[in-house]
């Protein structure tokens, strides 16, 4: 017999398969003896009372064997001889997602990405965070796997509307992913082990036919008849197939000025910017689980942080538990700290992006009285929450002093507008400088911040404490851009074989959402060239 069960144990009592079945024959009356053996289908933690448990969903096989779960199983067509091809530009989560649908669909994929293989990708990050020089090309969010490769790969979102999570997570398990994912509540992968599976996907987009190609930044688009007949890249190559999927990722800025130049239609979208901050892990541990010392079966706690403050949003993103805070800049002289972690987790640091929503008002007065950082905008500009972005970006490159040293206060002296004396040890490997944030933070990011940090230190006992550092800036949570595309058809407006898809076009936060995108662009394009 199988049977579905429900326990809350004791982080120590999952630890202990002998104890699972103790409380699995408790839970159902019976032996713990015809209890065979049995199957996690979901993992979650309650920390909202003094103890924390961790609940667990199982189907326990009860005098008959048990039978492990198959690991996922994909066919993937040879479409080295397909009739039909698609150009993808950029090798991120959309783009990879991309590729892999068609190929099960027998449409040969042939990527085209700016930046380098996802092995070489990691010598330019350490000359950036050893010397403090960026690779306009190949950095924390270009190259090989995107801006979610060297991440700290959490794989949940809360767009479970937009596609089939479970089939995103099975084929991140199929390359390599650990099991886990499949059950967990907060799954994640980490760095260390997020480039192999890259590496898995692409060997099997070659091994099938499709191509791959490296060092080949798109630069314009050839389109006669609102149809893109080729595309054109740096060296000065050209492409041609049937579609033409943009998944470039938010920060390709050079795309999107080239389709605003190309009379391309895209349009502003609602952004948000802030800090990073973080916190000793214990810190955050002891806050969350009610305790001095984290029980060594926990894995290190997070947190997840929301307020409004003058009907402007301010909420906590992409929170990375025993983890680091890095340069995701992409580009000379502007900074960007973002996050991520290993596997473990276990850095002694707890970092998470906390940013502020604004108004295109917002954006453009501040751009307007910023003189340093004039720019030629408006409040119709599709390109101006870009502009208020790359604007902010440069003055804290600037506030650090260079070499992306990043501008940063205790948690504290921030809120008292008071350059902190000293600050504490850190993640951050460029070095941080220790300023007055009011100075180089626009107004309304530094109010609606200083007010929430305030308010947190309420809900989380403990967050609001100099202990923690806020580092600025984090402006890389969304894309300032969307590129439109038709409900049904995936296809620009303007454009009938161009799909724009992912995070860099708007319909996408994070890897989850952004491989979802990529299937359900595949998906459109199979249907139009008669594949489905
Ligand atoms: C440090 C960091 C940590 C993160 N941590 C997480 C996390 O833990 N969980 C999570 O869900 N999300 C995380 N994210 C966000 C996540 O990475 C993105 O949401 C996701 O990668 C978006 O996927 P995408 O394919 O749409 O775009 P991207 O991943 O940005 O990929 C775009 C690709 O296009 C290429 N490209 C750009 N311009 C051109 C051009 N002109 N020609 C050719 N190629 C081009 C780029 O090199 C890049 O490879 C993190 C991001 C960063 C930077």
């Amino acid at each position: 017999m199988q049977k579905k069960i429900s326990l809350k144990l004791l982080p120590s009592q999952l630890a202990s398969e002998e104890t699972i079945k103790e409380q699995i024959a408790l839970a159902a009356g019976i032996k713990k003896s015809d209890i065979n053996g049995y199957n996690i289908q979901k993992k979650s933690i309650d920390a909202r009372g003094q103890t924390v448990f961790i609940l667990v969903s199982l189907t326990a096989y009860i005098n008959e064997p048990l039978q492990k779960e198959l690991s996922p199983q994909f066919q993937f067509k040879n479409v080295a001889k397909a009739s039909k091809s698609v150009i993808i530009i950029g090798a991120g989560p959309t783009g990879l997602f991309t590729a892999l649908k068609l190929l099960e669909n027998g449409i040969q994929p042939i990527i085209l990405e700016r930046g380098k293989d996802v092995r070489s990708r990691r010598r330019d990050l350490a000359i950036l965070n050893k010397e403090g020089i960026v690779n306009p090309e190949s950095n924390y969010c270009f190259g090989e796997g995107g801006a979610g490769t060297y991440s700290d790969g959490k794989l949940y979102t809360r767009s479970s509307k937009r596609g089939n999570i479970k089939r995103i997570l099975d084929l991140f398990i199929f390359f390599g992913a650990p099991a886990n994912i499949g059950y967990d509540a907060h799954p994640h992968i980490g760095t260390n082990k997020l480039p192999q599976i890259i590496t898995a996907m692409r060997e099997c987009i070659l091994a099938h036919g499709g191509k791959f190609i490296f060092d080949k930044k798109l630069t314009g688009f050839t389109i006669h008849n609102q149809y893109i007949t080729s595309v054109k890249t740096a060296d000065a190559d050209e492409f041609t197939a049937n579609a033409y999927v943009l998944a470039t990722g938010h920060s390709a800025r050079d795309i999107f000025k080239l389709l605003h130049n190309q009379n391309i239609l895209i349009e502003a979208k609602p952004f948000a910017l802030g800090v990073r901050v973080e916190h000793p892990q214990a810190l955050i541990d002891s806050i969350q689980y009610h305790c001095t010392t984290r029980d060594p079966f926990l894995p290190p706690a997070s947190y997840a942080l929301v307020n409004q403050v003058n009907e402007r949003g301010v909420f906590s993103f992409c929170m990375c538990p025993g983890g680091i805070m890095a340069p995701a800049s992409t580009d000379v002289g502007e900074l960007v700290v973002n996050g991520w972690s290993p596997s473990k987790r276990n850095n002694p640091y707890a970092n998470s992006g906390m940013v502020v929503q604004f108004s295109k008002e917002d954006a453009f007065n501040w751009i307007n009285k910023n003189h340093q950082q004039k720019v030629q905008t408006s409040l119709n500009d599709p390109l101006l929450f870009m502009h208020f972005q790359q604007a902010v970006e440069k003055q804290c490159y600037q506030a650090g002093g260079g070499h992306f040293v990043a501008p940063a206060q205790r948690m504290v002296d921030f809120t008292k507008r008071k350059v902190s004396e000293t600050l504490p040890s850190n993640s951050y490997l460029p070095g941080l400088h220790a300023c007055a944030l009011h100075e180089v933070l626009p107004d309304f990011i530094n109010n609606s911040l200083l007010e929430s940090f305030n308010c947190f230190g309420k809900k989380m006992k403990g967050y609001f404490t100099n202990e923690a550092i806020v580092v600025a800036t984090e402006s890389r949570t969304s894309s300032p851009v969307r590129i439109p595309r038709n409900r049904e058809t995936g296809t620009h407006p303007q454009i009938k074989n161009l799909y724009p898809a992912g995070e860099g076009a708007g319909y996408a936060g994070g890897i989850v959402s952004a491989a979802m995108d990529g299937e359900r662009i595949a998906e459109s394009i199979c249907t139009i060239l008669g594949h489905s």
